[in-house]
């Protein structure tokens, strides 16, 4: 354990999906061990999106099914800190500050945010998405985070956190540290349907609380590849989604390999490879439903988390905010 954080986190947005797990979650599971490790709720985030009265009113829902997800992904409460955005002013201000130390033409660049802009705002893009990678640099830098964990939509989020981390201290002097991007092996997991990312507002997911035969549903209405209309047809396993899942999820190498063998030679139904895809991704997710069930029964335990870590974190982040004033010689430091 080093004296280092680790700041990382999701959008209130739904629940939490094998994306998010092979992207970050699966990273931050191996990194609590080593880092001190906040999971942001990133509700201020999910307005640059989803603003209106019935969106917010999910938040604290879904706050708590993200947080439960976690917990049953592996996140031990004992190490790690959870807390909600906009319940930290402190963030806020943050922002503020940091928002004279990036240039619009350098946030219009930033892919994601376009991305969100079409799919959210039909292509008109709000001042406070375009300021999305700003809030988040607050977000990481308010607890001077030394280290992120995230998947590849976010990576040129982390890069103008460092960007302006360097800016700040170049200004104003050394306070904070210019984090580090922890980049996961699986950077982008595409969808059940083969089009693009797995994205719950796409509804192409496997939940990781979904149950064995949800996962089996899903599995079986996954695309696979089009040009093959018969099993007796030889098949493309590169970039074919059921493959690209057995090669993530299956911890049965050898089943694998023989299934790929067999499909290139046209000799393996779409069934079997389903089939074998569900069960693999049903252990996978074992593991996961049994601590969920622990966890589930503990009752009060997860609004405990997110009220203790919301104010501890806030504690952290006002001292951070003192330094930052101080260092910038405003008035109330
Ligand atoms: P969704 O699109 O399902 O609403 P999201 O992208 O809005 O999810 P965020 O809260 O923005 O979810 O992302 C949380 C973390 O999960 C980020 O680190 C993001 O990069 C990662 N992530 C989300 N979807 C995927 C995916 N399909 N593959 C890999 N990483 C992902
Ligand atoms: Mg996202």
């Amino acid at each position: 354990m080093t004296d280092q954080r680790m700041l990382t986190g999701d959008r209130p947005t739904g629940k939490l999906h094998l994306g998010h797990y092979v992207g970050s979650l699966a990273n931050r599971v191996k990194l609590q061990h080593q880092y001190e490790t906040f999971l942001i709720i990133a509700d201020l985030h999910m307005l640059t999106t989803k603003n209106t009265r019935e969106d917010i009113a999910q938040i604290s829902t879904n706050a708590r099914d993200m947080v439960l997800d976690e917990l049953a992904a592996g996140i031990d409460p004992e190490r790690s800190t959870f807390y909600l955005q906009s319940a930290i002013p402190e963030v806020s201000e943050l922002n503020t500050l940091f928002q004279n130390l990036v240039t619009v033409p350098r946030l219009e660049r930033v892919p994601s945010l376009k991305d969100m802009a079409r799919d959210a705002h039909k292509e008109e893009m709000p001042y406070g998405l375009l300021g999305y990678p700003v809030l988040q640099a607050a977000d990481i830098l308010c607890v001077k985070s030394h280290v992120v964990p995230v998947g590849k939509d976010n990576h040129a989020h982390v890069e103008v956190t460092r960007e302006i981390a360097r800016r700040f201290n170049y200004l104003y002097g050394d306070v904070f540290p210019v984090p580090d991007l922890v980049e996961s092996d699986v950077p982008t997991l595409v969808g059940t349907d083969g089009q693009g990312k797995m994205s719950k507002s796409i509804g192409n997911v496997i939940y990781l609380s979904d149950s064995e035969d949800e996962v089996r549903k899903k599995v079986a209405g996954m695309y696979t590849d089009p040009n093959r209309v018969r099993a007796d047809i030889p098949g493309t396993v590169e970039g074919n989604p059921v493959f690209v899942y057995h090669d993530v999820f299956n911890d049965n190498l050898a089943e694998v390999e023989d299934l790929k063998d067999r499909y290139r030679a046209g000799k393996v139904g779409d069934v079997e490879v389903k089939d074998k895809l569900a069960a693999a991704t049903n252990r996978y997710l074992d593991p996961m439903r049994e601590r969920r069930a622990r966890f589930a029964e503990q009752s009060g335990l997860v609004d405990e988390i997110i009220v203790e870590g919301t104010e501890r974190t806030r504690r952290e982040v006002q001292q951070v905010v003192f330094d930052v004033r101080k260092a910038m010689g405003l008035t109330s430091a």
